[in-house]
C-alpha cells in the first residue's frame, strides 16, 4: 500500500533553521566583537551521549558558534561538577551551557540543572525557564525538542489553534514543556502518560498527536485519527535499528502528515539548540 501521509522532512526544516541562525551568528559576532559561545559538558563515557554531544558541537562550528567542551570523568564528585558549572556561568565568552543528560549514577542532575544561570540555560530546564514557559511568558529559553516540534508543525502548515492535541509523555524535557507551547498556541491539549487508562481512546481524539514516551512502536495505526498530524519524538535503539514511538508504515497509511525516525524531530533538536544559543547571546 502506498503512504497516505505527507512525510514531514525534519532534515530539510532543520537545514532552513541552521541557515537562518548562521546569518544571525554573523551579525551577532560583529556586534559582540566575538562569536557566540556554547559550552558542552559530557560527564563520563556514555556512547549515545558522546554521539549527541559531538553532533551538537559540529553543528555549532558549522554556523560559527564557538564551542567550549568539557569532558569530566564519570566519577567526578558532585561538588566539582557544580564548581565547573559556576565557572561556565561566570565566563563572559560563554552564552549557553549544555550539560548532556543523563548523568552517570551517583550524580544529582537536578542540583546541576538548578545551578545553571537561567540566562545560559539553552536546554530550558531550570525551574526559572520552566516556570516562565508554564506561565506563557516568552522571556525564558524553551527546551529544544518541544520548540523543534512547534517549528515542524508550522512548517507543515498545521495551526494548533482550536485543534485537539495529544502528547504521549510527561517528562520535563519534552512532554511538559510541549504542553505549555501547544496551549500557548491555543490548542486543546491532553497529556497521556504511563498511567493513562486507555491510551488508544485518548490518542484517537488527536488532530495533532505527539509521541514522546521512549517505547518502540507504542502508537499503532489503530490509535491514530484519520488525517491527523503525527510527530514522533521517540528514538529507540532496537534489533531493527533506530525506531520511533510510532509504528511508522501502518501509521503513515492513516495519518495526514507524519515525521520519520530518523530524520524528523532529531535534527530539529540540534537546530533549536543553535537558535537558543543565539537568543541567549542576545540576552
Ligand atoms: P522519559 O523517559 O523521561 O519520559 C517518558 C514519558 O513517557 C513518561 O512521562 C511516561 O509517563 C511516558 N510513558 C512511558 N511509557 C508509556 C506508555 N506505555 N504509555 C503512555 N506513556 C508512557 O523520556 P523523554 O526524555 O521525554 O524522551 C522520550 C523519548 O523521546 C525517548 O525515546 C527519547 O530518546 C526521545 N527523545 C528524542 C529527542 C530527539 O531529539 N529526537 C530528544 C529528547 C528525547
Amino acid at each position: 500500500m502506498t503512504l497516505a501521509a505527507t512525510v514531514i522532512d525534519g532534515k530539510a526544516v532543520a537545514a532552513e533553521v541552521r541557515a537562518r541562525v548562521a546569518g544571525e551568528v554573523t551579525e551577532l559576532a560583529a556586534e559582540l566583537g566575538r562569536p557566540p559561545g556554547l559550552a558542552t559538558v559530557l560527564v563520563g563515557e556514555d556512547p549515545a551521549s558522546a554521539i549527541y554531544v559531538r553532533r551538537k558541537r559540529e553543528a555549532c562550528e558549522e554556523v560559527g558558534i564557538r564551542s567550549f567542551h568539557h569532558e569530566p570523568p564519570g566519577d567526578i564528585p558532585q561538588e566539582e561538577l557544580l564548581a565547573l558549572v559556576a565557572e561556565l556561568n561566570a565566563n563572559d565568552e560563554i552564552d549557553g551551557i549544555l550539560c548532556q543528560l543523563p548523568l552517570p549514577g551517583g550524580l544529582d542532575a537536578d542540583e546541576v540543572i538548578n545551578a545553571l544561570d537561567p540566562a545560559k540555560d539553552v536546554d530550558g530546564l531550570t525551574p526559572s525557564s520552566a516556570g516562565l514557559l508554564s506561565r506563557g511568558d516568552p522571556a525564558g529559553l524553551v527546551p529544544c525538542t518541544p520548540s523543534g516540534v512547534m517549528e515542524l508543525l508550522a512548517h507543515a502548515g498545521v495551526d494548533p489553534s482550536g485543534a485537539e492535541a495529544v502528547i504521549v509523555g510527561r517528562s520535563n524535557l519534552v512532554g511538559r514543556p510541549l504542553y505549555s507551547l501547544l496551549l500557548g498556541a491555543d490548542a486543546t491539549v491532553t497529556t497521556a502518560h504511563s498511567r493513562t487508562a486507555d491510551l488508544g481512546e485518548v490518542c484517537r481524539r488527536a488532530e495533532i498527536l505527539v509521541a514522546a514516551a521512549g517505547r518502540p512502536r507504542l502508537v499503532t495505526a489503530e490509535m491514530i485519527r484519520p488525517g491527523a498530524t503525527v510527530i514522533d519524538v521517540g528514538t529507540n535503539r532496537t534489533d531493527d535499528g533506530l525506531v520511533g514511538d510510532v509504528d511508522y508504515a501502518p501509521a503513515a497509511e492513516v495519518a495526514g502528515a507524519i515525521t520519520p525516525v530518523p530524520g524528523g524531530v532529531g535534527p530539529m533538536t540540534i537546530a533549536m539548540l543553535l537558535d537558543n544559543t543565539v537568543k541567549a547571546a542576545r540576552g
